[in-house]
């Protein structure tokens, strides 16, 4: 038995099946096994999100900032009301232990509320005039309709964070959800539904993403994108918005470098590490990657993480005792093979695991490589997955050159006890995130977002809410 439904697309106020009544399968990763089945959106219905998102506009613009506030604030509850149901199929569909998706639900219902307050303080500026009866006002105004593009690792949070921006601000949305994680984001739209949004202003697409994207980007309603996945994809979707000139924020891989320093504390460091490595089975953007360790602490740093990591629990996320469920799909299996495979012909040294699991599932065991050469192509590509690269390094000058050594600049970490050398990594790493002595990531009041490759704009703090919305200068004369 399962309690996992078949998911709709959600259109204009109405759950329905696309035009083709087209369906695309749902697994569990952690059995292999069928849960149900997406419908799949084609071009009519595409069009048909379109017209509702700008008739959506229309009505959610000149809706009050204050009651937009109400109806997110009611959203963010039904979502904490709902919770474990929630939980269930967030674990049944993308693997993470339940803990995790419990998690990643109560963060997203901090984010709604967050941005519901964020919304009622969009404030502009009056700027001092040169002529006594000008008034020179900036006001805030909505981009307009939303194309917002999610990945399957966080299902939730990926969305939220680009939905409850874009409603805060005034803009309707279409969302394009992720196909192998797909009712958890259904249940995220549902509380909003709930809450009173009006029809047309949230709508809900899933089926071919490339498709999807390119109809949806090119349609002129759609003022502003938002996509969150891989490099290559985002480069494709940028070229596209570029051309037809709409605003974008994109959130893309990373490869987080973690310089642990000789006066580190190196058994927090250790510990901290881990639960950031190993957390949705290491499917993180800003998940800890290439360990870089002072030579006077490398040893002591690789015996008490690899000791840590030997005792995670793998298993169905639903089993209580699980500490790290399956990779989210075969894909991701078949990448930790490979890339495991050409660091060892590349002389990594294997301290643990190393190969999937035998019997149903997507398993890979938690795996942390040494000695890693800088041509490996772990070092080189973000692995997506539970593997931890551990290096020794000599001087802060070498490991600052190792860790902005990739075209990606996302999220680093750092361990010291130094104020000063503190203070000099924060400044010296590339990326758009840093965080030292602790895993402190991911606010919804903080910035989120990368520089280089990783992309640009960013998904938290005050900045967010920003990219939906255009600054307008009204220059106003003889009033005086
Ligand atoms: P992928 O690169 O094909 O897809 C990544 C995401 O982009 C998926 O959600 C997919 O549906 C979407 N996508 C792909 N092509 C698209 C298109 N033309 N238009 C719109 N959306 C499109 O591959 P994948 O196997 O799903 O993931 C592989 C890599 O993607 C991972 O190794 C990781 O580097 C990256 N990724 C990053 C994040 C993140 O949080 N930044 C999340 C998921 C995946």
């Amino acid at each position: 038995m399962t309690d996992y439904p078949d998911i709709q697309l959600y259109i204009n106020g109405h759950w329905r099946e696309g035009a083709g009544a087209r369906q695309l399968p749902v697994h569990n990763p952690a059995t292999g096994k069928v849960l149900g089945q997406v419908a799949c959106a084609e071009t009519a219905d595409l069009a048909e999100a379109a017209d509702a998102a700008e008739r959506g506009f229309a009505r959610w613009r000149i809706t009050s900032a204050f009651e937009r506030y109400k109806i997110l604030r009611k959203a963010a509850q039904l979502l904490r009301e709902r919770l474990e149901h929630v939980a269930r199929l967030m674990t049944q569909e993308q693997g993470k232990p339940l803990a995790e998706a419990r998690m990643e639900i109560l963060a997203a219902a901090d984010t709604i509320d967050w941005f519901a307050e964020e919304g009622r303080r969009a404030y502009g500026r009056v700027i001092p005039p040169r002529q006594q009866d000008v008034y020179q006002l900036v006001i805030q105004e909505p981009v307009g309709p939303v194309a917002a593009f999610t990945p399957w690792n966080f299902p939730i949070n990926q969305i939220v964070r680009k939905l409850s921006a874009a409603l805060a601000a005034g803009c309707s949305i279409i969302v394009k959800a992720p196909e192998e994680t797909p009712a958890s984001p259904a249940e995220l739209i549902r509380v909003f539904i709930d809450a009173g949004v009006p029809d047309g202003v949230v709508n809900l697409v899933y089926g071919d993403p490339a498709h999807i994207s390119s109809f949806l980007i090119a349609h002129p309603v759609i003022r502003k994108i938002s996509f969150t996945g891989s490099t290559p994809v985002g480069k494709q979707l940028a070229a596209l918005a570029g051309e037809h000139m709409k605003r974008m924020t994109m959130e893309l891989g990373g490869h987080a470098p973690v310089i642990i320093f000789n006066d580190a504390d190196v058994a927090l460091a250790a510990k901290t590490m881990l639960a950031g490595k190993f957390r949705n089975a290491g499917q993180v953007c800003v998940s800890p990657t290439r360990f870089l360790v002072q030579e006077g602490v490398y040893q002591a740093f690789v015996e008490q993480f690899v000791a840590q990591a030997r005792s995670l629990q793998l298993g169905n996320g639903l089993d209580a005792a699980t500490t790290m469920g399956p990779l989210a799909n075969p894909r991701r299996l078949s990448a930790m093979n490979s890339l495991t495979a050409d660091a060892q012909t590349h002389h990594a040294k294997l301290q643990l695991g190393g190969k999937a699991l035998d019997g149903a599932g997507h398993f890979f065991a938690p795996t942390v490589l040494t000695e890693v050469p800088p041509e490996a192509r772990l070092m080189n590509e973000e692995p997506f997955g539970p593997i931890a690269l551990i290096n020794p390094f000599a001087t802060f000058d070498d490991a600052v050159r190792e860790a902005n050594r990739l075209p990606v600049g996302l999220a680093a970490y750092a361990w010291t006890r130094s104020a000063r050398t503190a203070q000099q990594i924060g400044g010296a790493v590339q990326a758009g995130m840093v965080s030292i002595n602790h895993l402190g990531l991911g606010m919804p009041e903080t910035p989120f977002g990368g520089v280089k490759d990783s992309g640009y704009g960013s998904e938290g703090g005050t900045e967010a809410l920003q990219a939906y919305l255009n600054p307008k200068f009204i220059s106003q004369a003889g009033l005086l």
